[in-house]
């Protein structure tokens, strides 16, 4: 094989990198029209998010694009014709000490097709950071791949000079694995996210006695799932991203849609994942880390595929016409993050603003909740709704339309209607005396 130039190099290894979504690119290919500066299509940069919600370009590229497993939904496996590339350890460092210099990224992503055996795969991986934090003092983001079975000793240099690890799950379940990633296992996947978790809270535990400790991995870690290349349904994705969270503590589940190619194995699908799965997915997700739900509440075993017309806290909500609906002024935070339409922030403004004033529709309004979204399920002190739940089947599947949502009966004073049902009781008890009928 011809040897490689620097450049074409980066053009192979970051192209290959793309199919990982732990760190998601801008997707912008607008290019220099050669009079004015900048260039949004340069090769393997992406746009990833810190935990405090910044922005920040990453170089995402892979080590290499060899691999010697032979994962059937991957591009980089080992029976697949595409043209192979390989970074020595110092290629990489110089190419992020240069994109670094001239301000194009702010971090970098490294993965790698496994070479040899993972501890060797891991062991370059490790010494690129290592070098970059060492060496040249690189004090910008560095997330890497971990590599499932590699040694605990690779796993605890990685966390020193990483701010991010990630061990990628690759599919649903260990069924799904048999099927199309035969080299991968499961336990061994887990096995390398146990090993980051507790030597995390190790050091974590370590650096509350003496803060001048190392930090380990300081942003977490993260793991990719490929959904739509299987038959598992979504509730199984929920409910193994909940085990993962809840075991090892991972700080985000990527999902990633199958996406055919030419020639693909015929245990493949020849479809693509639909893109509103994968964002019904992240939704879900939302929901198990920010709102309270369990898996099993928002993709129960009855109803195992998430609702692709509407938002998972819809579907719900709409499961659930009993616990709705829930006083604006009175309701708990957790009954409160059920209601759709309503995010965590607003709740927590809510949650604030009624210590000293009580709420009505405009104060809703004047926090921006969608007036149509929150209808259905609230009360606040002008209103109660009237055409509460329940709904047809065919009105479950879809959000409420326009024309719906105006013929709604219009909001009334709640002491209004509260003074109306007292005065029907007073009524009802008035003709039960008159007949004797209770
Ligand atoms: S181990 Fe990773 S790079 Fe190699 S074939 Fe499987 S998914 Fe692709």
């Amino acid at each position: 094989m011809p040897s490689l130039t620097v450049r074409q190099k980066l053009e192979i290894l970051a192209d290959a990198a793309k199919y990982d979504a732990s760190c998601a690119s801008s997707g912008a290919t607008r290019a220099s029209n050669g009079k004015g500066v900048g260039h949004s299509d340069g090769t393997g940069i992406c746009h990833s998010y810190t935990p405090d919600g910044r922005c920040v370009s990453l170089l995402k590229i892979l080590l290499t694009n060899f691999c010697t497993y032979d994962c059937v939904f991957c591009v980089n496996r080992v029976s697949s014709d595409i043209r192979r590339a390989r970074f020595s350890v110092e290629e990489v460092v110089t190419l992020t000490l240069d994109f670094y210099k001239r301000n194009y990224i702010e971090g970098l992503f490294l993965s790698s097709g496994i070479i040899q055996s993972p501890d060797y795969t891991m062991e370059q991986l490790v010494q690129v950071a290592k070098t970059l934090r060492l060496v040249h003092h690189f004090g910008g983001y560095i997330h890497i791949k971990a590599i499932p079975g590699c040694a605990q000793r690779l796993i605890d240099d990685a966390g020193l000079y990483a701010d991010r690890l990630s061990a990628n799950i690759e599919l649903p379940t260990q069924d799904d694995l048999v099927q199309l990633a035969p080299e991968k296992k499961a336990t061994v996947i887990e096995g390398t996210m146990g090993q980051i978790a507790d030597r995390k809270a190790e050091v974590d535990e370590d650096r509350r006695k003496l803060p001048s400790a190392p930090k380990f991995a300081p942003a977490g870690q993260s793991t990719q799932m490929v959904i739509g290349a299987t038959p598992a349904t979504d509730r199984d994705i929920i409910q193994r991203a909940s085990t993962l969270y809840g075991g090892y503590k991972l700080r985000r589940v990527y999902y990633t849609g199958f996406s055919p190619y030419p020639e693909a194995d015929t245990r493949l699908p020849l479809q693509a994942t639909p893109r509103m799965r994968e964002h019904r997915l992240y939704q879900a997700d939302w929901l198990m880390r920010f709102y309270g739900f369990a898996a099993d509440e928002i993709a129960p075993e009855s109803d195992p595929e998430l609702n692709l017309a509407i938002d998972p806290k819809l579907a719900w909500a709409r499961r659930h016409p009993e616990f709705f609906p829930v006083d604006v002024n009175a309701g708990t935070r957790e009954a409160l993050l059920r209601v759709p339409g309503l995010g965590y922030h607003n709740v927590d403004r809510i949650l604030r603003i009624r210590r000293y004033h009580k709420l009505s529709m405009e104060d809703l309004r004047k926090l921006h909740v969608r007036m149509k979204d929150v209808l259905e399920f609230v009360v606040t002190t002008d209103h109660l709704p009237v055409a509460t739940l329940p709904f047809t089947t065919e009105q479950t599947d879809r959000e409420t339309s326009d024309a719906e949502f105006a013929a709604l009966p219009p909001a009334q004073p709640l002491a209004g209607l509260v003074a109306a049902q007292q005065m029907d009781l007073f009524a009802a008890a008035a003709q039960s005396a008159a007949t004797g009928v209770l």
